[in-house]
């Protein structure tokens, strides 16, 4: 049944699995809860989350009936000149949970065009007005996505060095906190009028290695920036659904953004779906008689019914009490755990917004993304059965809700066995 013989020829490139390496990558047969399960048998535990997208555990059977029975009465239809229930009730349910201004939702297919279609909508909705807003501002070490529009708003580094020149020139920021509030806001203030949006990750910078800001400094440069009428596009790909221990990172800002970007756990990581939401008065600026107020943007797969589906369901899941107890008990678990991190003689920054746990094993070594620890690390957790993918030194959880205390307990355990193992 299973092909596994030209392994090389379906790989992606990546440091951990680069394409001289393709015939190492693990063929996974079948997924079940917080288990993937290999051609030989061996099953590991999604530590990660299969890049922070899966949250109810994997094959969870409600989403896949749901889609299933989708499945047998539309699939896909064109977006353009019609619509379908699962798009529309989709967008109900989504906007009743997010800041009461997001009015407006924007299907796509992934993080990174959510990212690129809010780019374009601020671009154009200051063309729209004839106003001369083309500047862009970004947190250092950003990341927003692979795209041209996307990588241009994140930090420049190896995945974006051979592409550099033809990238769009962007002004990065530090994040908030409390010493440099004032030199943040003067900063952006004497450009405040040319300024089309600012791009931020709210809470965690998630690739850049799980960096941390306070939501009271996140939410003062907001406030600031709405004073300044500088539109704000939040990120929330990464921290959407849960993972901050509250449904949005959104829940825990006092100020409203303007326009938010959705993906990953979107569909509780089955299906590949972006979501770009917006305010009414965004929204206004394209609508018009002229035809060239439009924002020309739709991928073929556009609201694709099934991907809504499954959203759908998901989102069901995520508002049970079960597992909202679940994200809580997490945080706390992680909370716990933190604590005897953060005595370990290896172990340095450790760092936890709700469900995402993050700490550095001490090194003398560059601490790059290609750092050999990394990858050394990696290994010993995956022959422990455990996915975790280090980001350089940089050592993190995200685990599916579904997780039980006892399974948290397993990868801790293992955490401080292979640190005492890596003791210098
Ligand atoms: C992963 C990620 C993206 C890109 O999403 P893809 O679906 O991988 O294109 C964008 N923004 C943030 C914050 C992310 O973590």
């Amino acid at each position: 049944m299973y092909n596994l013989k030209s392994r090389d020829k379906a790989v992606n490139w990546h440091p951990y699995t680069q394409m001289k390496t393709a015939d190492d990558a693990i063929p996974i047969i079948r997924g079940k809860g917080v288990y993937l399960y290999d051609n030989e048998g061996k099953k590991y535990i999604d530590a990660v989350s299969s890049w922070w997208v899966t949250l109810h555990g994997h094959a969870h059977p409600y989403i896949a009936e749901q889609v299933f029975q989708q499945l047998n009465t539309l699939e896909q239809v064109i977006f353009a000149g019609f619509t379908h229930e699962p798009a529309i009730q989709l967008s109900e349910n989504l906007l009743q949970l997010l800041p009461e201004n997001q009015q407006k939702v924007f299907y796509s297919d992934n993080g990174s065009t959510a990212v690129e279609v809010a780019l374009k909508m601020c671009i154009q909705y200051a063309y729209n007005q004839e106003k001369a807003k083309t500047k862009i501002i970004a947190f250092k070490d950003a990341y927003h996505g692979d795209t041209f529009g996307a990588m241009s708003v994140s930090g420049r580094s190896a995945w974006t060095q051979p592409f550099g020149e033809m990238l769009f020139e962007v002004i990065f920021i530090d994040t908030p906190d409390s010493q440099n509030m004032d030199a943040l806001q003067s900063q952006i203030a004497h450009i405040a009028d040319e300024i089309a949006c600012f791009i931020y990750e709210p809470l965690i910078q998630g690739a850049a290695g799980m960096l941390m800001h306070s939501a009271e400094d996140l939410s003062e440069l907001m406030k600031f920036c709405r004073s300044k009428g500088i539109i704000m596009i939040q990120d929330e790909v990464f921290t959407g659904f849960g993972r901050t221990g509250k449904l949005f990172a959104a829940d825990h800002l006092t100020e409203q953004p303007d326009i938010m970007c959705f993906s990953k756990g979107l569909t509780g990581g089955t299906m590949p779906m972006g979501i770009t939401t917006c305010s009414q008065e965004i929204f206004n600026a394209f609508l018009s008689d002229d035809k060239y107020k439009t924002l020309f943007h739709g991928h073929s797969f556009t609201a694709n019914p099934l991907a809504c589906t499954a959203a759908l369901a998901s989102m069901e899941l995520l508002l049970k009490q079960e597992t909202l107890s679940s994200i809580d008990r997490i945080r706390v678990q992680h909370s716990d755990f933190s604590k005897i991190l953060a005595e370990h003689p290896n172990v340095e920054n450790v760092r936890q917004t709700g469900t995402i746990l993050a700490f550095e094993y001490k090194t003398d070594q560059n601490t790059s993304y290609f750092n050999e620890i990394g990858k050394r690390l990696y290994d010993e957790f995956l022959q422990r059965g455990i996915i975790m993918r280090p980001l350089g030194n940089v050592m993190y959880l995200v685990p599916p809700y579904c997780i039980t205390s006892e399974e948290l307990d397993f990868i801790y355990q293992n955490i401080l066995e292979v640190l005492n193992l890596f003791r210098k």
